[in-house]
């Protein structure tokens, strides 16, 4: 009989705690976000994807000879004013261990980690073939700017 009025009032006062969160967070500030609607902006020192800012590049391949997986690839020619020009710059985001040294070697920053970090696809070809050249190449996916 004891155990039974025990349980009751144990039973009662844990409702009441429970309540009493409930009622305490309920009218405070939300930690979450309406994802995917709202997206977090990345910290200053996340790293995304690899992205070139094309005009500032001098094609030095000190990217190329420093990232450990190989996942950068570049050729160029010299046109007829002995100028370099690019022949391609591809990026095999597949192979690519997310580690920002191409980034820090750079000597011109032409080369940094962007913050894009919804990077799921159907083709396997579009992460392993990514044209750095390419102005548009990552305007499929969403670039975080909410928050
Ligand atoms: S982040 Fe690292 S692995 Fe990825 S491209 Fe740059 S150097 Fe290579
Ligand atoms: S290190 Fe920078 S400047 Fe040199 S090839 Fe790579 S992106 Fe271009």
């Amino acid at each position: 009989m004891i155990r039974y009025f025990k349980d009751i009032i144990t039973g009662a006062w844990s409702l009441i705690k429970g309540l009493f969160v409930t009622f305490k967070n309920l009218f405070s500030k939300a930690v979450t976000i309406q994802y995917p609607t709202q997206k977090l902006q990345m910290t200053e020192r996340y790293r995304g994807l690899a992205d070139l800012r094309v005009e500032k590049c001098i094609k030095c391949y000190m990217c190329v000879k420093i990232c450990p997986t190989g996942c950068l690839s570049l050729a160029h020619k010299e046109n007829a004013e002995k100028k370099k020009e690019f022949e391609h710059f591809k990026y095999n985001m597949e192979l690519c261990c997310f580690c920002g040294m191409c980034e820090q070697v750079c000597p011109t920053q032409a080369i940094y980690m962007n913050k894009i970090y919804e990077i799921a696809v159907y083709d396997r070809d579009k992460i392993t073939h990514i044209d750095l050249l390419n102005a548009g190449k990552y305007d499929e996916w969403a670039h975080p700017t909410v928050k």
